[in-house]
């Protein structure tokens, strides 16, 4: 028989096992949570509140744009501007992950311009030259009754990301981007340009819903000997053997094409492209009687992040952070210092 004492001994011992075990799940818990968790939530919040200090610092910070369409240089805070780009650049129905992708991809070209430098100003609004932009006035005008929702989420989306860039080695990086690379394969920077990025290099990318795939542009033998200064219609080939007159001679490992030889003479692929009016040098082509039909996947040079890739990866779940690495390879999203700039 056990003695109350020793009864009440057991029973103390039992009430400090129990407390133990208390503590102790308590500890497991806090270091998972500290190793995990708990640690994410601090670097959010140490993010957050740089984010917020660079925010204030960036939104003071001024760019001098030249608006090709009035002739006019405009001087606009950098983060306000940014809007106007994000909203020229790609469709606001996107989701939030790939125009936030937009926005950072959007500040960083504007901050490698700034770096440039130039006497009268600093980026200018045409497409072809920087990158596009569009006023408030235009963005009325493109989005009509959807007008409030869909600023109010792009100024959401550059703010959500205020000073981000992306760096390679510690350098701000050419952030090139693209409408569709036609839904395999980016491209190499240097069989567009001929200079290499090492973070520019083709990446395997998937699209939904993208009207850029297999696009057909009919154009009559003439029509392509024209565009081209030549006069495909005299040429021997032609008698009974149009295939002979074209030629694919080289294609990228994306196989978009380098070279193409028409008639006996030898064009980039780009100079087709540019000459066509399509929409990419992913294209193939096919005869059918005196038409030739080309057919193209993409739009545009293919090099860097992809618009309708960035679009579908935010569908599945991807942050904007997983698709700006996806497509610049090897770089990091920095906050920016201002004396870095
Ligand atoms: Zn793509």
């Amino acid at each position: 028989m056990v003695k109350p004492k020793r009864i009440k001994k057991i029973k103390h011992q039992r009430k400090w096992q129990k407390r133990w075990y208390i503590f102790l799940i308590i500890a497991v818990f806090l270091g998972q949570f500290g190793n995990g968790e708990l640690a994410k939530q601090i670097t959010k919040m140490e993010r957050e509140i740089n984010h917020l200090s660079t925010v204030q610092e960036t939104s003071s910070e001024w760019v001098n744009i030249y608006n090709h369409k009035t002739g006019q240089i405009m001087t606009l805070p950098i983060e306000d501007y940014l809007i106007g780009v994000v909203a020229a650049e790609m469709p606001a129905s996107f989701a939030l992950e790939a125009l936030k992708a937009q926005a950072v991809a959007a500040r960083t070209f504007t901050y490698k311009r700034l770096q440039r430098g130039n006497s009268q100003y600093h980026l200018s609004t045409d497409a072809s030259i920087d990158q596009a932009w569009i006023s408030e006035d235009e963005q009325r005008q493109r989005w009509g009754e959807r007008y409030a929702e869909y600023h109010q989420k792009i100024a959401q989306v550059v703010t959500a990301t205020a000073g981000e860039v992306v760096t390679y080695a510690g350098e701000i990086i050419e952030p090139l981007y693209h409408a569709s690379c036609g839904g395999q394969y980016t491209e190499n920077a240097e069989n567009v340009w001929g200079g290499v990025r090492p973070y520019l290099v083709s990446v395997a990318c998937h699209h939904n819903d993208d009207p850029n795939i297999a696009v057909k542009t009919v154009f009559s033998l003439s029509e392509v000997g024209q565009r081209l200064g030549l006069e495909l219609e005299t040429l021997p080939a032609l008698a009974g053997q149009k295939g002979s007159l074209f030629k694919i001679s080289t294609s990228s490992e994306s196989n978009r094409v380098l070279e193409m030889i028409v008639g006996g003479k030898h064009f980039a692929g780009s100079q087709i492209r540019s000459a066509l009016g399509l929409k990419s040098t992913l294209f193939s082509y096919q005869f059918d009687d005196d038409e030739v039909i080309f057919t193209t996947n993409g739009y545009g040079h293919g090099v860097g992040l992809c618009q309708y890739g960035a679009e579908s990866y935010a569908h599945e779940g991807y942050d904007y952070r997983w698709i700006l690495q996806h497509y610049y390879t090897g770089t990091e999203i920095t906050l920016l210092q201002m004396s870095n700039v």
